[in-house]
């Protein structure tokens, strides 16, 4: 039985009560959980675990194997039919729910605006690393990509989640640009929608609209190749 994924429904739900299904060496396998396991460079979700008798254990990673999601907690003591809480370091997700959106407008303003695609990137609470295929490095364009992505924050677009089926998603390529951590062999697809700009397939979390991302400042870039330019950046209260 696989988890259900609270958090691919509701991005804003901090609590869940929920039961434990399976316990391995690697960590807690959940009925249904509102932690987003680590992928598609998203980190994973921290927090805690209340179990019987108000226990209180640590999650300290949250990751998927074998198409599991496991939650790797402080110390031993939970078992299969225990009745927990989950509750999410807030802050934490919050500040990645911010991150990750804040990627989606970048990358598809570099790519709709500059025709410069991502090739990957890795997101913390601290800063968003974005890699950029260039064919010629230009600092004016990236700098262009930033100030069009402010200005897209203040326009304050909301952000939806929407499902579509697998297979009419598939035949559009231009929902695959970041692919941020869902697996392609599911009947439906998980959309991340920011209406009126771009539309991504995505399994991760979001804010509901732009304006809550604050501002994006371009931090420094780093030569990874000839055509792969490395772009830090950080996140500033609006
Ligand atoms: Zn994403």
């Amino acid at each position: 039985m696989s988890t259900e994924r609270v958090y691919q429904r509701d991005a804003y739900l901090q609590t869940l009560d929920t039961a434990v299904v399976d316990v391995t060496p690697e960590g807690l396998v959940l009925e249904r959980t509102v932690f987003f396991p680590r992928g598609g460079g998203v980190m994973g979700d921290e927090g805690t675990l209340r179990g019987p008798a108000g226990a209180l254990f640590r999650v300290l990673e949250t990751f998927e194997a074998d198409e599991r999601i496991l939650h790797r907690v402080d110390r031993d003591g939970l078992r299969v039919g225990d009745a927990v809480q989950c509750a999410l370091d807030w802050a934490r997700r919050y500040t990645l729910m911010r991150y990750h959106t804040a990627t989606h407008v970048l990358t598809g303003v570099m790519f709709k605006e500059h025709g410069v695609r991502v090739t990957g990137n890795q997101l913390t609470p601290d800063k968003g690393r974005v890699d950029f295929a260039f064919t010629t490095f230009d600092r004016e364009t990236l700098e262009a990509g930033f100030a069009r992505s402010n200005a897209l924050i203040a326009q304050d677009l909301r952000v939806r989640i929407d499902f579509m089926p697998a297979a009419e998603a598939l035949a559009r390529p231009e929902l695959f640009k970041l692919e941020t951590g869902f697996s392609r062999d599911l009947s439906e697809l998980r959309l991340v929608d920011i209406v009126d700009f771009d539309v991504q397939a995505d399994g991760g979390c979001h804010v509901a609209s732009l304006r809550e991302i604050g501002r994006m400042e371009l931090t420094r870039t780093e030569n990874k190749g000839k055509a792969n330019r490395r772009v830090y950046f950080v996140l500033h209260d609006a």
